[in-house]
């Protein structure tokens, strides 16, 4: 079922692989799991974390999909691709009021026929409130409601996927962190495996993040070794100072991977910062996981 959707909507899988050459690499070895080319259209965890929930919601013969996301959002922009590939309704509860001034993701949306509902920032918050759910669903009957960034216990199992499509081991592996949702999948495909999982904070929060991604993995679960480093928000969530902005041009075209500076140039900032104060052990095999998201930073 999950593969009949990826190829209906042209999933490319499994995502290449891209070995870097860095100035500051000594002995170690850094390849990038490329996830931004899963798909022209829909961004690469955004993909591993619907990709379960689809399958279970077109099986289901849910009526509807509802989920929240900002402005720019990744997610909803994925999501809404999908739902109108499948011939599903989608309704999208957007944080703030952009009627005067649509972003490019919420032009899309509305070239993929959703519903876009604008929502205060006030109201937003109550994204995960019981009460405030319930309200929503009794107003749309039949509709499945999905949180904010696809990111559900589900989730992980899709992300998972990732550590199956991989022909070697590693020794660490690097993606950024926003819910976290992303990160405990990887925590739990490497379970009972020497790999250690490492998280780079594109917002402002350690203890936060570190209980986001908790939250995720179920009690009894065996996990890998995992930290999340806090040393490259750049401020916060979407804070894009010129340096950053300097450096995502400069690895954009010194790499061809291209970045961007909410999730890929910082995680990749991190790395390349990292490796050069010799924090990665010796011979270290270092996988870097391009979330994609390329989408979200048209209007920066
Ligand atoms: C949403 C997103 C993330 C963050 O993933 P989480 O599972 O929320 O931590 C990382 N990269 C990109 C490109 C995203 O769109």
């Amino acid at each position: 079922m999950k593969q009949d959707i990826a190829n209906k909507l042209g999933i490319h899988l499994p995502s290449p692989e891209q070995r870097l050459t860095l100035h500051a690499l000594q002995s170690q070895s850094v390849v990038v799991k490329r996830d931004d080319l899963l798909h022209p259209v829909i961004s690469g965890n955004k993909w591993r974390k619907l990709a379960p929930q689809l399958a279970q919601i077109l099986a289901h013969g849910t009526l509807g999909i509802l989920s929240f996301g900002g402005g720019h959002s990744n997610h909803l922009h994925a999501l809404a691709y999908c739902c109108h590939k499948l011939g599903l309704p989608f309704t999208a509860f957007v944080r703030g009021d952009y009627r005067a001034n649509p972003t490019p993701t919420l032009f899309d949306l509305a070239q993929w026929q959703a519903d876009i509902r604008y929502v205060t920032k006030v109201e937003y918050r109550q994204r995960e409130n019981a009460n405030y759910l319930d309200e929503i669903q009794r107003a749309y009957p039949g509709y499945q409601i999905i949180p904010e960034g696809g990111s559900t216990e589900m989730a992980l199992s899709g992300v998972a996927q990732i550590k199956c499509e991989l022909p070697q081991e590693y020794d660490v592996v690097m993606a950024p962190v926003a819910s976290g949702a992303t990160l405990a999948g990887l925590i739990q495909a490497f379970a009972d495996t020497p790999t250690r999982v490492l998280g780079v904070a594109v917002l402002k929060g350690e203890a936060y993040l570190t209980e986001q991604v908790s939250r995720f993995l179920p009690a009894t679960a065996r996990t890998a070794e995992w930290s999340i480093n806090h040393d490259y928000h750049f401020g916060g969530y979407a804070k894009s100072p010129a340096d950053l902005q300097k450096f995502c041009h400069a690895w954009t075209e010194a790499h061809r991977v291209p970045v961007e500076p909410v999730y890929s140039g910082k995680l990749f900032y991190a790395l390349n910062d990292l490796l050069a104060q010799g924090y990665f052990a010796a011979d270290s095999r270092i996988l870097v996981l391009h979330t994609g998201g390329l989408q979200g930073a048209r209007s920066i």
